[in-house]
């Protein structure tokens, strides 16, 4: 039963492809357990559809069509490789790095992406705290299994946290197994040893 979903704003954004890909990652990786995000998608592509259709016409080369029939008998290029065989679509298909151990019971994998935000796989034992971190730009974090609490209330699989203020209370692992989360961030102030790590690792 998922409780918390991404804002509209963000579902918009990805569905206009302009979320950098660390953070479409994340969403996908919700909208991949949310039938009712799904339904959103839907309809927002939709409507930006029907914006596609009142735009003004512009002309096209002459030979445009023929190209465009042509690139629509080449077989379409074969999907990614699966890397993570046990994680869930699309984390499955993405490049990772290794784990680092960012501090007592804490350890972090950085997803290889390009774009204007990093990510990364975060593991905590029960009882740890995820990093904490300032907000400078948009962050989503997706759980994969186990469950946190934050001030925002309980995240388990599949639930979606989108925080628009600075994490008074750091998200905190509960219940007897280790949570495993998909963080993404376009803000850079990270604090602590994921911080640190982060110098160190790179993006
Ligand atoms: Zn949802």
């Amino acid at each position: 039963m998922i409780v918390h979903h991404p804002s509209e704003a963000t579902l918009a954004a990805y569905a206009a492809g302009t979320l950098p890909e660390a953070l479409a990652l994340v969403a996908a990786t919700h909208l991949g357990h949310c039938p009712v995000c799904r339904a959103t998608l839907a309809t927002l592509e939709a409507t930006g559809g029907a914006l596609l259709e009142d735009l003004p016409p512009v002309s096209l080369s002459i030979d445009a069509l023929d190209r465009l029939m042509g690139r629509l008998d080449q077989p379409a290029p074969p999907p990614p490789p699966v890397l993570n065989p046990d994680l869930p679509a699309p984390l499955d298909r993405v490049a990772l790095g290794r784990w680092w151990a960012i501090g007592a019971g804490v350890r972090y994998r950085p997803l290889r992406s390009n774009g204007a935000a990093w990510g990364g796989l975060v593991l905590a034992k029960p009882g740890r705290s995820l990093p904490r971190h300032g907000h400078s730009g948009r962050e989503l974090t997706c759980v994969l299994s186990g469950a946190f609490a934050d001030q925002e209330g309980t995240f388990a699989a599949g639930d979606l946290s989108e925080p628009d203020v600075d994490h008074d209370q750091p998200p905190t692992v509960i219940g007897a197994q280790a949570c495993l989360c998909i963080i993404a961030s376009e803000g850079m102030r990270l604090r602590g040893l994921l911080g640190l790590a982060q110098r160190i690792i790179g993006r």
